[in-house]
């Protein structure tokens, strides 16, 4: 519900049992909240106590303070919707009103909402995936290994412009096979973009080697160039060659390549484009997942498409590819026996899932114009909405908008991170799921240790992201109406968080 449905809810205890009637029907809640000239909520009114009120005899042109007292039940903001729905069975009552701490009442939440929860990011199937997967039954290649693998691969490789594609039981996996081809090893380093999931990480500390972490440029949230040519030289001055970078490409967005792969490239440094959020995106019409040395994408079930899943391993080097067949495959070597020479893995996708990916590899175009869709909407709608900005499409970036992201001002005594975390709660009470940024890997107490380097001194761009960005549910299966809530919500939430900082 917007302000203004909210704000029509509100009636004087002055007003009479007919004008109350008139506006329940107006604005169709089955609530109206009576408040005095503070705002502060005296009781509420529903269909239930009018109608008991006309039993009794009360004429229509009583005020409604002649109505019978009754305290009403009420959450502060500080509530969860798990304090909400508690209260709604406690009292079984299907409104709850929220005060805020100087007892005006702000919100209004309703069983209704709680029965329809708004996703981040939930799966989306086509239309051919039942019947992909029905060939592997009826073929039955529910082994590991077989034709959808090989054609998912191949398939996904057309897709993103680059020659051979390994698939993979899950984008960590790749990253961690990318890394291991890479030769990244015990007492090396690695180069990474601290803006982003811990997957992209986690192999490189796993592998023995150190992570490095890169601060991010402001416009597009991704790697910052300058931070990197900052750590290349210091790196250098200190006798130190990374062994490999992971370059992220956050949001459906890629990094900025133009800058990065001639940085990299005059220090001998192979780049890994961790592009597990960015498939269908392009930088100056060149795919994401076709610039690093090897690529990867996720098939996670938040993912643009899934396979509830997986993910992939591609590059323009045979060489590189085929090993990752064998090592994903327990690195057997080929005779009749079992006999290894490598240290392998259990890595590979399987059949009936890489079926499911042919299908969604199919409709991705769609998923991305969806998802286009939501963000061209979101930022409509908040046009109006000031101390709100939204993750940037410089020019040259046909971003897919992955998750729809915006960063919030601090003022009035608000920190930026009070505000995220206000709107949050908001939200969540209103059952619909929304997240802060990631929160930077250089902050993360299980990278504590690691070194750093800010896009430029004094200025750390990914912690001012995390502490006031905010992810907004972004589907390409959400509905209109969906949408448009989510829209209400968030411009209700920072009004609100205005309001209470002023
Ligand atoms: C999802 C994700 C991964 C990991 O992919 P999984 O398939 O979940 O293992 C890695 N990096 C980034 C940036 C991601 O968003």
């Amino acid at each position: 519900m917007n302000l203004n449905t909210f704000n029509a809810l509100c009636l004087p205890p002055g007003a009479t049992l007919h004008e109350a009637l008139a506006r329940l029907d107006a604005t169709a809640q089955g609530i109206l909240l009576v408040t005095d000239a503070q705002e502060r909520l005296l009781r509420t009114v529903t269909d239930g106590d009018l109608r008991r009120a006309a039993l009794a005899g009360v004429s229509n042109e009583a005020p409604l303070s002649a109505l019978p007292a009754h305290p009403p039940h009420t959450v502060g903001l500080q509530a969860s919707q798990r304090d909400v729905l508690a209260l709604m069975d406690a009292q079984r009552i299907d409104h709850v009103p929220v005060v805020d701490a100087a007892g005006h009442v702000v919100d209004l939440v309703t069983r209704r909402e709680l029965s329809q929860r708004v996703y981040l990011s939930s799966p989306h199937l086509g239309e051919d995936e039942v019947a992909l997967v029905q060939e592997a039954f009826t073929s039955n290649w529910i082994a590991p290994l077989g034709p959808h693998v090989d054609a998912f691969e191949r398939e996904l490789a057309a897709r993103v412009g680059v020659q051979h594609a390994a698939a993979t039981s899950s984008g960590t996996a790749a990253l961690h096979l990318g890394l291991r081809l890479l030769g990244v090893g015990p007492g090396d380093v690695v180069l990474c973009s601290s803006l982003t999931f811990v997957a992209s990480a986690n192999p490189i500390k796993q592998l023995g080697a150190t992570p490095v972490f890169i601060d991010s440029e402001p416009q597009s949230w991704n790697l910052s160039p300058q931070a990197l040519a900052v750590a290349l030289a210091a790196l250098q001055a200190e006798g130190i060659t990374p062994k490999a970078a992971v370059v992220v490409n956050l949001y459906g967005q890629s990094a900025e390549m133009d800058e990065i792969v001639p940085l990299l490239e005059r220090y001998g440094v192979p780049m890994l484009e961790d592009a597990a959020e960015s498939l269908g995106a392009t930088y100056r019409d060149r795919p994401s997942g076709s610039f690093g040395k090897l690529a990867v994408f996720s098939f996670n079930g938040n993912k643009i498409i899934t396979t509830s899943g997986g993910g992939m391993l591609v590059s323009n080097d045979a060489t590189l590819i085929e090993h990752a067949r064998k090592l994903s495959t327990q690195a057997r070597e080929p005779a009749r026996h079992y006999e290894h020479i490598e240290d392998g893995y259990n890595y590979r996708l399987s059949n009936v899932l890489a079926g499911i990916g042919r299908g969604q590899l199919r409709v991705l175009e769609q998923r991305v114009q969806s998802r286009r869709e939501v963000f061209a909407q979101y930022r409509d709608a908040l046009s109006g909405v000031p101390g709100l900005r939204w993750m940037a499409e410089p020019e040259g970036h046909q971003s897919t908008r992955w998750l729809s992201a915006f960063v919030l001002a601090g003022g009035d005594g608000e920190s930026p991170q009070a505000r995220r975390d206000a709107l949050l709660d908001f939200l969540e009470r209103h059952n619909v799921e929304a997240r802060p940024v990631w929160k930077p890997m250089h902050l993360q107490p299980l990278y504590a240790a690691c070194r750093y380097f800010l896009h430029a001194p004094g200025q750390d761009v990914s912690r001012a992201l995390f502490e006031g960005g905010v992810c907004l549910p972004s589907g390409s299966n959400m509905s209109a109406a969906q949408r448009a809530r989510v829209c209400e919500l968030v411009a209700h939430g920072l009004e609100l968080s205005w309001r209470s900082a002023a």
